[in-house]
Formats: structure tokens, sequence, C-alpha cells
């Protein structure tokens, strides 16, 4: 038994060291793709379910590697942070992501939004008044209304002071601030009471079983009457069959975004989905 057990220890082993060979060279690649600009954006529609237009785009990070094909970035991004690489991605993904909303907007889309990922780490590595992410949004001659920065509630849950400017100073330039991936963290209802924000987008967990599922429709229709009661937009995520969708806007949630409604594009896919989709 020992000996088994000595040998199914060996290729524990063994894998962990090729696991960590890999998480390696996959920095070693992030790194050089960073530099390469190999990076790109995918950008996903959100609805106003009121007017049938498209309000906003989610800007989502995208990164085809030769040889490890597409990445997701929910494997990359936490790479990334515990590698520092995260300041370079974030200068690039929001570099990107405000090019592209600038020459979409001149493009006959005056209207259209774009909602950026931030992660805490990111937020934790910028100057308390985060005048370089104002000074991106200021080079490309857009309103900073038109920009929304999405957090996750980690970030809040730090009640830092630090973070509480950085927001602030966001919010006193124009920008609008998200909650991303609502109700997924602790105590969520403390941080609207604390925090100055403006939506909230539910993450697809409670979407899932509507509307089959008593409780769940229960506790997605109590959130959307709170969240609209405080004043803030509703974003809900994950929207993947008409039965959701019809749920959600007889209960008067103005925004929807999901796989139903399309898929993250490239931007050249974008524009054709807008010519066809949006009156502009
Ligand atoms: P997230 O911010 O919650 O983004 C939504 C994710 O759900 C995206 O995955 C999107 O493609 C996916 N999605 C959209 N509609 C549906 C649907 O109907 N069904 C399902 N099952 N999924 C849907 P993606 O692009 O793989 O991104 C994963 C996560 O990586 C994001 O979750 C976000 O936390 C992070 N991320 C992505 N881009 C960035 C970025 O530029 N910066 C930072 N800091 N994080 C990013
Ligand atoms: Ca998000
Ligand atoms: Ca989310
Ligand atoms: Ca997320």
């Amino acid at each position: 038994v020992a000996k088994r057990q000595g040998r199914a220890l060996d290729t524990y082993c063994l894998s962990m060291r090729e696991e960590v060979r890999q998480r390696h060279k996959m920095q070693q690649d992030l790194a050089e793709a960073i530099k390469q600009e190999q990076i790109t954006m995918a950008y996903q529609p959100i609805w106003d379910n009121h007017s049938g237009q498209i309000a906003k785009l989610e800007a989502l990070v995208r990164w085809h590697h030769p040889h490890w094909g597409q990445v997701s970035p929910a494997e990359f991004i936490p790479l990334a942070e515990e590698t520092g690489l995260i300041q370079r991605l974030g200068a690039l993904v929001l570099w990107q992501s405000c090019r592209d909303l600038s020459r979409l907007q001149k493009s006959g889309f005056p209207h259209i939004q774009m909602s950026i990922n931030r992660s805490t780490m990111e937020f934790q590595t910028i100057d308390t008044s985060a005048s370089e992410w104002l000074q991106v949004i200021h080079h490309f001659d857009l309103n900073p209304a038109d920009i929304v920065i999405e957090i996750t509630e980690s970030l809040l849950m730090e009640s830092n002071a630090q973070h509480k400017s950085r927001i602030e100073a966001l919010r006193d330039a124009g920008c609008k601030i998200a909650i991303d991936d609502f109700g997924t963290g602790y105590s969520a209802l403390n941080y609207l009471r604390n925090f100055p924000v403006d939506l909230v987008k539910i993450d697809r967990s409670f979407v899932r079983h509507i509307p089959f599922n008593e409780q769940d429709r229960l506790l997605l229709d109590g959130i959307i009457n709170i969240v609209h009661n405080l004043g803030m937009q509703v974003v809900i995520e994950g929207v993947e069959n008409h039965e959701q969708l019809d749920f959600l806007c007889q209960k008067g949630c103005a925004f929807t975004q999901g796989y139903l409604l399309s898929r993250p594009l490239a931007y050249d896919d974008l524009i054709d989905y807008l010519a066809l989709n949006q009156q502009g």
C-alpha cells in the first residue's frame, strides 16, 4: 500500500511540476502578448428593453495565443494579477475600449456607452484621483458619462478609504459606476447603502432557473425592486432564452445582456450588427 501511495504521490508531484512549468510559460507568453498587442477586445451588447435599442457595450478582453489557442480571461486575468502584469493589461483594455467607443460614436452611433471591467487589483495601482484613466477618456474626446466602470463587491468589501476616493473621483468626473456579479459576494445590501453606485449587474446565477423556479423568481423580483427603489439601474446578465427575457420585461427590468441577444463581438462584426439592429 505504501508503495502504491508513493507512486501516486510521484505522479501527483510530477503533474504539479508540469502545471507550474505551464503556468510559468503562460506568464511569459502573456507578457509577450501584451508587448506585441496580441490582446484584443470583444464587445457584448446590453439592450434597453424599453427602447429596444442597444444602450451599452461590455468590453471583454480576448487573448488568442498561437499555441494555447483562445485563453479565457477567467484564467489569465488572475494570472496577470499575480504577476503584476495587470497594470499594463488594464491600460491596454482601457485604451482599446475608449478608442473603439470613440470611432463607433463617430460612425453614427453617438448614444452608445462603454462598460469596462476593472479588478480590485487594478484599483489598487492607480492614483487616488484616477487621473490616468480620466486622461485616456479625455484623449479620445469621450464624454465621461458614456463610460461605466464595472467593479466587484470585493472592492467595496475592503472598505478602504483610498478605494472610496478613487470611485468618487471617477464619479465626480462624470463616469458611472456599476457593481458586477451582484449577489455573489457577502452582505451585498450593505454596500448599496455606503457606496455611490449607478448600476447593479445581477449575476447570471439568479436568472438561470427563472421563470420556472418560484424561489428564484421571488428573489430576483425582490432584488430588482430594491435596486430600482434606490434609484439605480439594473442590468441582468446571462439571459439565454425567451422565457427569461419575457419575465424580466414584465418586471420592468430595463437592461439585459446575454447569449440570447448577442455574444461578445469583435469590432468589425459589431459595426455590422449595429447597422442591422440599431437606429443610431
Ligand atoms: P464578467 O465581467 O461577469 O463578464 C461576463 C461573462 O459572461 C463574459 O465571459 C461573457 O462572455 C459571459 N456571458 C455573456 N453572456 C452570457 C450568457 O448568456 N451565458 C453565459 N453562460 N455566459 C455569458 P468572459 O468574456 O469569458 O469573461 C469572464 C470574466 O473575466 C468576466 O466576467 C470578468 O470578470 C473577467 N474579464 C473579462 N474581460 C476583462 C477585462 O477587460 N478586465 C478585467 N479586469 N476583467 C475582465
Ligand atoms: Ca463584467
Ligand atoms: Ca458579471
Ligand atoms: Ca466576474
